[in-house]
């Protein structure tokens, strides 16, 4: 057990400044050097919040103790519990109170949690999560995450809290050298409640270590494998599959995947394997994955549970890559046992399992999918999903939304292959330029953590989380682990991982989209976003929308605005950002005109991101009979104007429906013209509005891993 001064001392070894203090019996008489005011605190070793029991006083005089002690004593006998004695600590001058804290996680490690004491954390729980080790700059980033932060920097007349004092405090305790890495196992959570931070200093005040059962001890962000990386090229490419468990009698799941392969084109030999029939599907079967002649790339696996293991065993040597399908492993009670033999047979076997309990691969290029008329179309985003289901969903509105897949997998339980794994292998797979993943485990989110931490390159990473709803994650004594929960801890492990963290399947496709349309080389100079369309209110709106995101939109030089006047346009235009142009401009020249205005603004703005928007009711209501392709015409100007000029600016396209057929129609042609010339298009400003976020975040990821590779 510890001790509030035991505590205080451990904190001091690791050159977290603590006040100067003693623990006395009452009625001991204190040493000489402790320097008035005094802060008088109970020990007793049933009490947990001191204050709430009358068990700390302020601002106590030498001559004031005998008469403190006796109070206290009587105070904390009205609550049950007797004073043992009296820890005396010098009283730190005022400052900001702020609470640092760390909880275990089961898979996980510590938790590191930082708040601004007092109402904020009791009542808005204005706190941000980080994962140790954590570097300063990890650091100072959660702290920029508190609301809070104008106060520490001292808002309205406050002190100017000593934030390098408190970044420095952390860094002992959570850095990579830090008190946390040396604590043993069976400490769980620690609450420094305050963190006394003044304009000169960062002082714990206060310092409770929780000691737990020890029973999470579960290791973090272990690597299941050693040796040789998994080349992962057959399965996404694979030439010859077997398929288990496809009926001569009553066509099932197993059936259904052969006959997707053969409408897909798959053009590589499928290999049936039945105990009991000669021909399925109308083709040639084989009894058992001994039979095999030659290896399959990849064996799809829906035989009932427990007879996978024994199957796949007759496929040591022959098979590279399995993917179990069935339910009835490690996701239910019952089946753990099965889920761990099948592990150890594929271990032997020298397969890599893929699931169990999941739907199946989708990789465009090897004509490979598990849903029937999939999108086949090769692309550069690949995704990893912990859910079967909603991976069908990806692939759906993805296509929908403009993403050509390099690969979807679902890997359900990642028994074996996981999430981590894959990651790795498309920062190191050309085909692969951004990264989606579905994770509903947040250790496995610290493992990609992990892994994106190491490597030498970096690629967007765009995370989808399930289960970030507010209820608590797991019964804590301290505020630290109450705060803990996965609503906090997501945006933590994604911050420090540099992934893009989206709430809904249709934002994952949005920042997809985005990410594997424009050409994230490009690395903005300037700052900010500028608006272009018709329709005020919706460019106001979109304004709006971008400014939630994070994203400025900001006023135009003087020199572009009378650029822009000059073009000597048709009455009716707003040539500030958001710039508004009614039908009757935009008619101009078919809509070339367009060209002229983004041009100067490029020249003259440099925008980070530039987005055009344009609704296609009107324009083609108003103009399509009269004034030829307007839309279009503006398309095409928005790649020239881009391809010819010099300013590193992202440019996205809104394109909004009236809802009538005919235009949703039309606006799919449009969205097709514009994607093939690499211009992403969304229906809605806020799709627009998230997408810069993403596509800014994530350009500045990569940017910084390449000058972190250069510097190397
Ligand atoms: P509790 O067990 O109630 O959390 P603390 O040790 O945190 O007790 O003390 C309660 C409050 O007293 C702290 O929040 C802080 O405001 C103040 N306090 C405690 N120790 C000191 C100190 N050494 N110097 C200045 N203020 C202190
Ligand atoms: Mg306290």
């Amino acid at each position: 057990m510890f001790t509030e001064a035991e505590g205080k001392s451990l904190l001091s070894e690791f050159g977290i400044d603590t006040p100067q203090g003693i623990e006395i019996a009452v009625g001991q008489e204190l040493p000489a050097h402790l320097r008035e005011p005094l802060v008088v605190k109970a020990i007793s070793a049933t009490l947990v919040h001191k204050s709430d029991a009358g068990g700390v006083r302020v601002g106590v005089t030498r001559a004031e103790l005998v008469d403190v002690a006796a109070q206290m004593r009587d105070s904390l006998a009205d609550f049950g519990h007797v004073l043992e004695g009296l820890l005396v600590e010098e009283m730190v001058p005022a400052g900001h109170e702020i609470i640092v804290g760390a909880v275990r996680a089961p898979g996980l490690g510590w938790t590191v949690m930082v708040g601004l004491g007092g109402i904020l954390v009791e009542v808005f729980e204005d706190v941000a999560f980080g994962l140790a080790p954590l570097s300063e700059n990890q650091i100072r980033d959660m702290l920029a995450e508190l609301r809070g932060m104008k106060v520490l920097n001292g808002a309205r007349g406050g002190v100017k809290a000593d934030i390098d004092a408190l970044v420095a405090l952390i860094s002992r305790l959570a850095g990579p050298d830090g008190l946390l890495a040396s604590l043993p196992e069976d400490v769980t959570e620690i609450d420094l409640n305050p963190v006394i931070v003044s304009d000169t200093r960062a002082v714990a005040v206060d310092a409770r270590f929780v000691v737990g059962t020890g029973d999470s001890t579960e290791a973090t962000g272990t690597e299941r494998r050693d040796g040789t990386p998994t080349d992962f090229g057959p399965l996404f490419r694979p030439r010859r599959i077997a398929v288990l468990g496809a009926s001569g009698k009553r066509p099932n799941l197993a059936n259904r995947f052969i006959r997707n392969l053969v409408a897909g084109g798959f053009d590589g030999t499928i290999v049936p394997i039945h105990p009991g029939e000669a021909i399925l599907e109308g083709l040639p079967a084989l009894a058992s994955l001994s039979e095999l002649a030659e290896p399959v790339d990849y064996a799809f696996v829906a035989l009932p549970a427990a007879r996978v293991s024994e199957a796949l065993r007759h496929g040591a040597g022959k098979v590279r890559f399995a993917q179990v399908v069935s339910s009835g492993f490690g996701e239910v009670e019952e089946g753990k046992e099965l889920e761990d033999t099948l592990v150890a047979t594929v271990r032997e076997a020298g397969i890599r399992l893929i699931g169990p309990n999941c739907l199946g691969t989708h990789a465009s290029a090897g004509r490979l999918s598990f849903v029937p008329e999939a999108p086949l179309t090769p692309g550069n985003t690949a995704v990893v999903s912990q859910s079967g289901g909603l991976s069908v969903d990806i692939l759906r509105v993805g296509a929908f939304r403009g993403i050509d897949f390099h690969s979807v997998v679902s890997i359900g339980n990642s028994a074996d292959v996981n999430a981590a794994e894959l990651v790795e292998s498309f920062l190191h797979n050309d085909e692969v330029h951004v990264i989606g993943l579905y994770l509903e485990s947040l250790s496995v989110a610290r493992e990609v953590l992990n892994v994106l931490d190491r490597a030498e390159t970096r690629k967007p990473v765009v995370l989808l989380a399930g289960g970030r709803t507010a209820g608590g994650s797991r019964a804590a004594t301290s505020h630290t682990g109450a705060l803990a929960g996965n609503h906090r801890l997501w945006p933590a492990i994604a911050r420090q991982a540099g992934m893009t963290l989206v709430d809904s399947l249709d934002d994952f496709a949005t920042a997809l989209h985005a990410l594997s349309t424009l050409d994230l080389r490009i690395e903005p100079t300037g700052r900010g976003a500028v608006l272009f369309g018709n329709g005020g209110g919706a460019s106001v709106l979109g304004a709006d929308a971008l400014d939630r995101e994070g994203v400025a939109t900001l006023p135009l030089d003087d020199s572009v605005i009378s650029g822009l006047e000059a073009l000597d346009l048709p009455p009716g235009n707003g040539f500030h950002n958001p710039i508004d142009v009614p039908a009757g401009t935009l008619a101009v020249r078919s809509g070339a005109v367009a060209g002229d205005i983004l041009k100067l603004v490029l020249a003259g703005s440099e925008p980070a991101v530039l987005i055009s928007h344009l609704n296609v009711g009107i324009i083609q209501r108003n103009l399509g009979a009269t004034h030829g392709d307007v839309t279009g015409n503006i398309i095409d100007s928005i790649a020239r104007a881009r391809d010819e000029s010099t300013s590193n600016t992202h440019q996205l396209l809104v394109l909004k429906t009236d809802g009538s057929a005919g235009t949703e129609e039309l606006i799919r042609t449009y969205a097709q013209r514009a994607r093939q010339q690499g211009i992403p298009v969304f229906p809605a400003f806020e799709d627009a509005a998230l997408a810069s976020r993403a596509v800014l975040e994530q350009g500045r990821q990569t940017h910084q891993a390449s000058l972190g590779a250069d510097g190397r």
